[in-house]
This record gives C-alpha cells, sequence and structure tokens, in this order.
C-alpha cells in the first residue's frame, strides 16, 4: 500500500527516520511539505526564514527528481485530505517539540480513526524532552545538569540515504498527484529584492548543509577555542541548517565525537540547543512570557521610533552592535558573542523589553528558531532559565576592546567606523546602566 511522509523541519534525506520507514513500508511512497499559515500553534515564519524555505523545498524537490507534493493549509487537514485521495496505508513523519505538536496530535486520532498507521520518530533532536528528567521528576531548569544527564546516553548513528526508486509525486503524470507550484507561493522577495547579502552567504539545502560541516571539520572545529571572536570563521555556522533540518544534531553529532580536542566544547553548544527545545517543550509561551514571572514587573520603556530604527539599522553610534546589526541584515546572520552585546543593548541600556528585540531576530535571521530564538533573549534579559544574571549588564565598548581587538569585524561592515560620518552613541553607557540597575531594583524586590 502506498505511504505519505510528511516533511516539516527535516529537510533531507539522510538520516530522515520518517522516509526511512516509509521506503522500508514497500509500495509507493509520497513526500509531502504543507506551508501552514492557518494553524494558531504553528509560529508564522518571519521574512528571512522564508527566502531559505523557499530555496530547501526547491533543493531538496530536485533530489526527489521533482517529485515533492507541495500544499497550503492546515497541516492536518490537508495530511488527512491527501492521505484519502491516494488511499494511504500509513503516514510517516518526525516529531515537532513545540506548541505545533497538538496539529501532530490532532492528525494522529483522525489517521487512527480512518483506519490509517500514523507514526511519528525522533529525528531532529538528540533528547527528547519528556525523556529527561530531574531526581523529582520535573523538567530541567538548569543547563550543566541537563547536558550532563543528556552526555550519559547513546545516541544512535544515523541513517543512510534511503533509496528513492518508489518515491511518486507530481513528476510522475499519469498518476495525476497534484502539487501547488513553489513559485507561485511567492515566498521569495521581489520589489525590493532585499536577499543579494542572503545568496552570497548561503546555500540552503542538504548538500549545502553538508559541504558547511564538511569545511567546518576541516577549517573551524580547530580553532573552536576562538569562539567568541567574530572575525575569526571559528564557528560552523550550521544553525540555518539545523533550524530547517538539513542537517540532523544525529549526523553533527558523530561526525564531530572525538574528532578534535574541541569537539567536547563544541557539542556542548549544540547542547544549548537541546535545552532550549527542553524549555520550549515545556514551557510552550517562552517568546511571549517571561520565564521568571518577575520580570512581569519590570518597567520596560516605549521604544521611539528613532531608537527602535537605530537599532534596526545598525546606526546606534556603539560599532559592535551596529557591526552586528548590519551583518544580520545584510547576511542574515550574526556572530553569537554579537547577538548577546546587542540584545544587551536594546535590553539594557534601551530598556526595552526583549520580546521587542525577539520579534526582529525572528523576521531576520535566517536561522530564526522557535526555542533557541526566545529562550537566547530571555537568557541575555535575566529573565529566562539558568540566565545570565540581570545586573551584568554587557559593556559593549570591553566585549570589542576583548574579542575584536583590532576591529577587523567592526571594520568589515562598519566601513565609516572612525570618521565623521560614524554616528555618535544614542544612548551614554554609563549612565543608562545604572538606570537598568535601579530598574532591576524594582523587580529584585517584587521577587
Ligand atoms: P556554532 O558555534 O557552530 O554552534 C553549533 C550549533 O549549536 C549552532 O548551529 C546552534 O544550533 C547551536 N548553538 C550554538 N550556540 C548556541 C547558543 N548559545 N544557544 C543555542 N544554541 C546554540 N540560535 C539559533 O539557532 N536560532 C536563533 O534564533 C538564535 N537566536 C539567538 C538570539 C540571541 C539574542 C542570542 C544571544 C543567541 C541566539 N542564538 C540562536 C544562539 C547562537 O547565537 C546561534 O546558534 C549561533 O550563533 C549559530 O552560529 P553557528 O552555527 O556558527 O554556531
Amino acid at each position: 500500500g502506498t505511504s505519505i511522509v510528511w516533511l516539516r523541519d527535516d529537510l533531507r534525506l539522510a538520516d530522515n527516520p520518517a522516509l526511512d520507514a516509509a521506503v522500508g513500508h514497500g509500495g509507493d511512497v509520497i513526500v509531502v511539505y504543507v506551508l501552514d499559515e492557518v494553524s494558531p500553534e504553528v509560529r508564522t515564519l518571519g521574512a528571512a526564514s522564508t527566502w531559505w524555505l523557499h530555496h530547501s523545498l526547491a533543493a531538496i524537490n530536485e533530489r526527489l527528481g521533482g517529485s515533492l507534493v507541495l500544499r497550503r493549509g492546515a497541516g492536518d487537514e490537508v495530511l488527512a485530505t491527501l492521505a484519502d485521495e491516494v488511499d494511504a496505508e500509513a503516514v510517516f513523519w518526525n516529531r515537532r517539540y513545540s506548541s505545533s505538536r497538538e496539529v501532530d496530535a490532532r492528525l494522529k486520532a483522525r489517521l487512527r480513526e480512518g483506519g490509517r498507521e500514523a507514526t511519528s520518530f525522533a529525528a531532529n533532536l538528540l533528547v527528547e524532552p519528556w525523556t529527561i528528567t530531574t531526581s523529582d521528576g520535573s523538567p530541567y531548569r538548569v543547563f550543566t545538569p541537563f547536558w550532563r544527564a543528556s552526555l550519559e546516553r547513546d545516541v544512535r548513528m544515523p541513517l543512510p540515504e534511503p533509496d528513492l526508486s518508489a518515491i511518486r509525486g507530481p513528476a510522475d503524470v499519469g498518476l495525476g498527484i497534484l502539487s501547488e507550484d513553489l513559485d507561485e507561493w511567492r515566498l521569495l522577495p521581489t520589489r525590493p529584492d532585499w536577499a543579494g547579502g542572503l545568496r552570497e552567504t548561503w546555500t540552503p539545502g542538504e548538500l549545502g548543509a553538508q559541504a558547511r560541516l564538511a569545511d567546518f571539520l576541516e577549517n573551524g572545529l580547530d580553532q573552536y577555542d576562538r569562539r567568541d571572536e567574530p572575525a575569526v570563521p571559528a564557528t560552523s555556522r550550521l544553525s540555518p541548517h539545523l533550524r530547517f533540518g538539513e542537517i540532523s544534531p544525529y549526523q553533527l553529532w558523530h561526525s564531530v565525537k572525538g574528532r578534535s580536542p574541541k569537539s567536547a566544547g563544541y557539542l556542548r553548544e549544540v547542547g544549548w540547543r537541546e535545552f532550549n527545545w527542553n524549555l520550549l517543550y515545556h514551557w510552550p509561551d517562552l517568546a511571549t512570557k517571561n520565564f521568571r514571572p518577575a520580570f512581569d514587573a519590570f518597567g520596560w520603556s516605549e521604544p521611539d521610533d528613532e531608537t527602535l530604527d537605530a537599532w534596526h539599522h545598525g546606526r546606534t553610534g556603539i560599532p559592535l552592535v551596529d557591526a552586528g546589526m548590519r551583518e544580520l541584515w545584510h547576511t542574515g546572520y550574526m556572530h553569537n558573542r554579537v547577538r548577546m552585546v546587542a540584545a544587551s543593548l536594546l535590553i539594557k541600556n534601551l530598556l526595552v523589553d526583549w520580546r521587542i528585540g525577539e520579534e526582529w531576530f525572528w523576521d531576520t535571521l535566517v536561522d530564526a528558531d522557535e526555542a533557541n530564538n526566545p529562550g537566547s533573549w530571555q537568557w541575555v534579559a535575566g529573565s529566562g532559565a539558568d540566565a545570565a544574571p540581570y545586573f551584568r549588564v554587557f559593556n559593549p565598548e570591553l566585549q570589542a576592546a576583548k574579542f575584536d581587538p583590532d576591529a577587523d569585524y567592526i571594520r568589515r561592515w562598519v566601513p565609516e567606523y572612525g570618521t565623521p560620518d560614524y554616528p555618535d552613541p544614542i544612548v551614554d553607557l554609563k549612565e543608562s546602566r545604572k538606570d537598568a540597575l535601579a530598574a532591576y531594583e524594582a523587580v529584585k524586590a517584587a521577587n
């Protein structure tokens, strides 16, 4: 009988347990992607991620010989309809961990009611959130013990790419399996076409991910101890590929582990991704609610348009922050150290609610991730789990002196740095730091 694979954030052929199961099932296999902009549990993609999605879908469709089925609508509705159309015996997918999993739960119930098999798999996290708890059975809120417990587990080997000969789709014209047209989804910007910097920087898709990984293993991993220096290509830049599941953490794990003295340090960062997803699973409102409710009383100031505009476009007069915000605008990516400093300036020096910054990053990052983005913003704000203490305010000048001592990174993105064209700071770092600490006292008192 026919089976269906429902792809979501797992746009890869290798190490894809759902695809593997469908091929193993025997019979025809149909691979579908659903653009779900209607289910309330699904967070709508930002602009940069939408650009990435287009190219990632085009890439996997090409590898499937044009057989990918594209549909739009509520995921559970679309899949139930498609299963009826092709009278599918079974539907397979890899599990999600945000509130969007409710869509999957509805589908599973409906398929089973209709006598069809519905089976899901672990594919995108090494540690599924419900499988790991502290000794009293509650979720971890602190990273180090979470990661220590995670490291005690065996990590299964990645699966090879399956035989694709059973896959049927719109390319098999006789079968009449209908797909929408990717170009008609209009996921790419047109007027203006702001994606030039993204095209220069990235190769979305599984082959692009594998090439990035190979390059990192060769040239990056051994200098990963310099991961805090934004001018040095010491990090993997795999984040958007991981976000869209073009590479799995299992593949990453087994390629990196034991390869270099720096491997454990790298995998620990991958562990932060696991930790944030663990948080999001247990606290699905992570993007909208303070993890620490005491912060609900925090006196954020209403930012004026000029201030936000200066921050968005890298004209704050704080060089490291401006470099980062311009890197983000141009490439859809910002170095981690600089993300922390740029977020800290917005939250602590400008006293702007972290949610406003989180949304900007959500829209502009190609790696905008439902767990990592709010988890990291709350970490910087001090409102998160295992967060930086609120009173620790990053000093962007000291950060620049320490991590970009020759201003190589700053000059790469802010060519007018040091000239009269460069703006004065929009905020007094010293004074605003004092104000931030005073505002925090109020939260502390409420704690
Ligand atoms: P590498 O250093 O090569 O790390 C490998 C992988 O580990 C990354 O691809 C990522 O999946 C994970 N990782 C590394 N560092 C972190 C971290 N601190 N927290 C969580 N996971 C990590 N990361 C996202 O993937 N999506 C986001 O939307 C996102 N938003 C962020 C917002 C703020 C304010 C901050 C401070 C950080 C954010 N991060 C986010 C975390 C981090 O900045 C990026 O994961 C990292 O910069 C990606 O670059 P890389 O792939 O070269 O990382």
